[in-house]
């Protein structure tokens, strides 16, 4: 089978002689790839020129429901991906985490960017910036999508959710993509992105697949366009000062190798659940797709006298592990993904071992079940222990990325911290204790060196996603080593291929370029009170200004006895008047919530549906008895639920006294119904 490319929306063949593939279990050749003669030049273009447009025409909500139609339509032929998944060394358990961990991240990022986003183009970050005082003057700073391609690069032991991860945020920040994946397991990667062409979800010109290397690729990027890479250190270094990506200034972003550790505290010894959850954790990093994790434990740190009882707990456990063929029910770990994998991960296993002893792995006893130890590309799970760490490089600098890992003594929870820094930058490391004030000061270590940092206690352990699982709602990168780089984390995922720019204007230019009332831009005067209106015919900036109320002793009290908070600044005048900031007798600010909706609420039936929340609320000022309140509403912001017949409408309120004071505000969060005949019945 010739791997072929996806490529200005057709498939297509590279010429010239193709990379040969092969099952990792059997070594038999599978399919072969080229992308030879393939116009990657053109790619870019028709990217930027068709996917571009394509995408950026739908908004946030709509990319979104694309996003779970994929998931759903993945998920429906999943079984094919399984079974091809075995060829790359995956039991069914590593499958797992590289196919529905795939699909389960378009449906985060499905549901995130449903929830989370306006059913619009600009995303909004952050509050409006004052910058004049008459308030006539402000800023605001916004997101929009990059006009350019992603180009995803992807490493060879994720190939489904590699691809996954880097698509859902690119097409929700509506940026057509270029995946390639690695050419050893690209056959699996094909297949998935085939299923996505196929179901017809996705629009013209979002996506493309080069099968093969990148030919020229690189010399048409421009500074519209971003890379995500995911591999070695050393390709990252090459590509990130590719000349045209130096002079263009091209937006890279790398996740790399990395030098994890996870640290056994010196609360968790022998026989606590905190000791169990460790060994149990080192050996799942050290067999779960045998290894050949980025996130995978490499040090597993250990207070210096708790060092022997680990070795012996994983020894024991490490015994368990059945090697071989995945497609036997019996195999709990698999072959690496390739024979020059193994043959890279044997060379890096020997100069670990020039500082570290063998506590168990032996590769002259592999018997692999159902295949041959020779042409599959096996490796027997291997544990070392290095007895000096500080003075040793090795186990600081190098990366078997196999399964390989080694047992690291400490003294101090200080040196734990410095031996862990010394991956210079890791994607992940793990606190196993029982002891908060350990884990805070470890956390606290570790955070500056470290994208993520899981801390496992016997309360958590049963939820706990593990130590070396990325996850969509968090960030997954480091610094330094693991590449500088930054994916998912939600919607922060997202914000990679989008630009942000800071806006000046008047209240009312801020408000049209976001969608957005700003307060201070022209209020909309409705002939009929806003809540009449059904979603569809609201209009942003549309406003109801209330009457006023007076507020007395007696609301206080009633409010008071109903609520059942006596607090002494509401009901004891003399208490009240030492008050620092109130010097009298204030009424209750939730007073003034539940007043306001008194003011504007329109009540008959009608198309508001409810109200399901506040947002920002502030008391600003002290409202007295005998102050007068009233209420601005404004129609700020609307957001359709695609398809639920009804919307979510954010309402800017502010109540002000008698000498137009701002004394409280806050957001109305509503549901509006897009039914127009969701009236009272005439009287
Ligand atoms: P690699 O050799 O750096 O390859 C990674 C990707 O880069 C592959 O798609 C590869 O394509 C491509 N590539 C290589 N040279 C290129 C070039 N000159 N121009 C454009 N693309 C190029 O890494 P690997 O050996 O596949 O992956 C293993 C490494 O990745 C490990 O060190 C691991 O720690 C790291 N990794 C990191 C993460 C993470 O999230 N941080 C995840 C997984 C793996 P070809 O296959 O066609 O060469």
């Amino acid at each position: 089978m010739l791997l072929q490319s996806f490529i200005q929306g057709r498939w297509a063949s590279g010429s010239g002689t193709p990379t040969a593939l092969r099952d990792a279990s059997t070594g038999e050749v599978i399919a072969g790839a080229s992308s030879r003669g393939l116009d990657f030049g053109g790619a870019l273009h028709y990217a930027r020129s068709v996917g571009g447009p394509n995408l950026r025409r739908l908004t946030f909500h709509e990319r979104a429901a694309i996003l779970k139609a994929l998931a759903r339509h993945l998920s429906e032929r999943k079984d094919a991906l399984y079974q091809l998944s075995y060829a790359t060394g995956a039991t069914r358990a590593d499958a797992w985490i590289d196919i529905d961990g795939g699909i389960g991240t378009l449906f985060v990022y499905a549901s995130k960017g449903m929830k989370e986003l306006p059913d619009s183009h600009v995303y909004v970050d952050g509050p409006v910036e004052s910058l004049a005082r008459s308030g006539a003057f402000l800023g605001q700073h916004i997101y929009v999508s990059l006009h350019g391609a992603a180009v995803h690069i992807n490493a060879f032991n994720f190939p489904v959710w590699g691809m996954l991860e880097k698509l859902a945020p690119a097409l929700l920040a509506g940026v057509p993509a270029i995946v390639k994946p690695a050419t050893a397991t690209a056959y699996l990667t094909e297949r998935a992105f085939r299923q996505i062409i196929d179901s017809g979800l996705v629009p013209e010109g979002a996506l493309q697949l080069i099968c093969g290397d990148v030919g020229d690729l690189f010399e048409h990027l421009t500074c519209q366009d971003v890379i995500a890479f995911t591999g070695s250190a050393g390709t990252a270094r090459k590509l990130r000062t590719h000349p045209r990506v130096l002079e263009r200034s091209v937006r890279f972003t790398a996740e790399t190798d990395s030098l994890n550790s996870c640290i056994l505290a010196p609360d968790a010894s022998a026989g606590t659940p905190e000791f169990e959850l460790f060994v149990r954790e080192v050996v799942r990093e050290m067999t779960v797709k045998a290894g050949q994790k980025c996130t995978a434990i490499r040090k597993a740190m250990v207070p210096a006298n708790q060092s022997g009882a680990v070795r012996e707990a994983l020894r024991a456990a490490l015994a368990e592990v059945v090697i071989g063929n995945p497609r036997d029910a019996s195999v709990s770990m698999g072959p690496l993904a390739s024979l020059a994998q193994r043959g890279e991960v044997l060379g890096q296993l020997a100069k670990l071992q020039r500082e570290s002893e063998l506590v168990c792995g032996r590769q002259d006893e592999l018997a692999p079940v159902d295949a041959d130890g020779e042409r599959g590309a096996f490796i027997v799970p291997t544990l070392l222990y290095c007895a000096d760490p500080a003075s040793a490089r090795a186990v600081h600098e190098i990366e078997a990325f196999g399964p390989v890992s080694t047992v690291v003594p400490y003294d101090t929870l200080e040196q734990a911290i410095e031996l862990a820094r010394r991956g210079e930058g890791s994607l992940v490391s793990s606190v196993f204790s029982a002891d908060e004030a350990v884990a805070a000061h470890l956390v606290l270590g570790l955070a500056p060196w470290h994208g993520r940092v899981l801390v496992v206690n016997r309360h958590c352990a049963a939820d706990s996603t593990g130590h070396g699982s990325p996850l969509p709602h968090l960030v997954h990168g480091g610094p330094g080593r693991a590449g500088g780089g930054e994916e998912m984390g939600g919607i922060r995922g997202m914000l990679h291929y989008m630009q942000r720019t800071a806006v000046q204007g008047t209240p009312d230019v801020l408000s049209a370029v976001t969608g957005c009332w700003v307060r201070g831009a022209r209020e909309l005067d409705p002939l009929e009170h806003p809540f009449r209106k059904p979603f569809g015919a609201l209009r942003i900036g549309d406003t109801f200004r209330s009457a006023d109320r007076l507020v007395t002793v007696e609301d206080i009290e009633r409010f008071a006895a109903l609520s059942g908070d006596h607090f002494y600044a509401h009901m004891d005048e003399a208490a009240a008047r030492s008050n620092p900031l109130f010097g009298g007798r204030v009424a209750h600010g939730y007073f003034l919530v539940a007043a306001a909706a008194g003011l504007f609420v329109d009540p008959p039936l009608g198309p508001v549906l409810a109200n399901y929340g506040i947002d920002a609320l502030r008391f600003i000022q002290p409202v007295r008895p005998g102050d007068r309140i009233r209420v601005r509403l404004t129609c700020k912001q609307k957001s359709l639920r695609i398809g639920q017949g009804y919307g979510e409408v954010r309402w800017d309120t502010q109540i002000t006294n008698q000498n137009d004071e701002t004394v409280a505000q806050y957001d109305v969060l509503t549901m509006v119904s897009e039914r127009a005949d969701l009236r009272a019945p005439e009287a």
